[in-house]
């Protein structure tokens, strides 16, 4: 395997990052700085990334979790928050959230291992469309859902294309599906705001073709082979 590949799948870096780390010597092999941007890893070799060993997981595990409000998408917190990975029984596996989700905000987030899949998933060129159940204070007017769809400045950023449907207008707040196609931060809270609604909840409810379905806040199941391979 590549050397940028192996540190990509050990979960370190992506590999053009890796690239980066080989160029500038931090990356030694069996002993010796790695010269090479292209070496293949051996059976055997030891690869060592800030002369720390490193070794890929062995097995690849894919998690999708209905992520409850009141949790941080790191790993660690520095205010001592509860983070995702403590809703997940993986011992001995390091597992990171693909992408993140507000501490506020509910609902799919991928748990993986693969840190090759996960620096794929994160690049612009493989954005999938991430849909989101909203519950915006006011009342949301038809010509307001169109403004969503067409793109909004949400503060030196125009939104691209998007896909809004009004599912309902409860007392003081609507529920709006909105589909977009892109991951700026805080963007549905940003594109609500900019248009005089804030939120009120946030719940993404579908990744791509992958659905939250029926599983409950806070749980998580393995995704099938099928999903995996969509993913890929
Ligand atoms: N947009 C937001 O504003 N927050 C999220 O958590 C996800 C998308």
């Amino acid at each position: 395997m590549r050397i940028n590949k192996y540190i990509a799948r050990c979960g370190e870096a992506s590999r053009r990052a890796a690239d980066e780390l080989i160029q500038k010597g931090k990356v030694s092999v069996n002993g010796k700085v790695l010269k090479e941007p292209g070496y293949d890893v051996q059976e055997g070799d030891e690869v060592r990334l800030f002369g720390r060993v490193i070794t890929p997981e062995t097995k690849n595990v894919y998690y999708l979790l209905n992520k409850p409000i009141g949790y941080v998408t790191t790993t660690m917190d520095k205010e001592g928050r509860p983070t995702v990975l403590d809703l997940v029984q993986a011992e001995g596996i390091r597992l990171f959230p693909v992408g993140r989700l507000d501490y506020n905000t509910s609902g799919l987030l991928i748990l993986t291992n693969d840190g090759d899949l996960s620096n794929r998933l994160m690049h612009p060129s493989k954005e999938f469309p991430k849909t989101y159940r909203v519950r915006a204070a006011g009342t949301v007017t038809l010509n307001d859902i169109r403004k969503l769809e067409n793109g909004v400045d949400i503060g030196g950023f125009i939104t691209s294309k998007a896909e809004a449907k009004l599912v309902r207008h409860d007392k003081n707040s609507t529920i709006v599906d909105l589909t977009i196609h892109e991951g700026k931060n805080r963007q549905v809270r940003r594109m609500f705001d900019a248009l005089g609604y804030p939120v009120q909840e946030l719940e993404r409810i579908g990744l791509g073709n992958l659905v939250i379905g029926r599983l409950a806040t806070g749980s998580y199941r393995k995704l099938s082979k099928e999903e995996v391979e969509y993913l890929k």
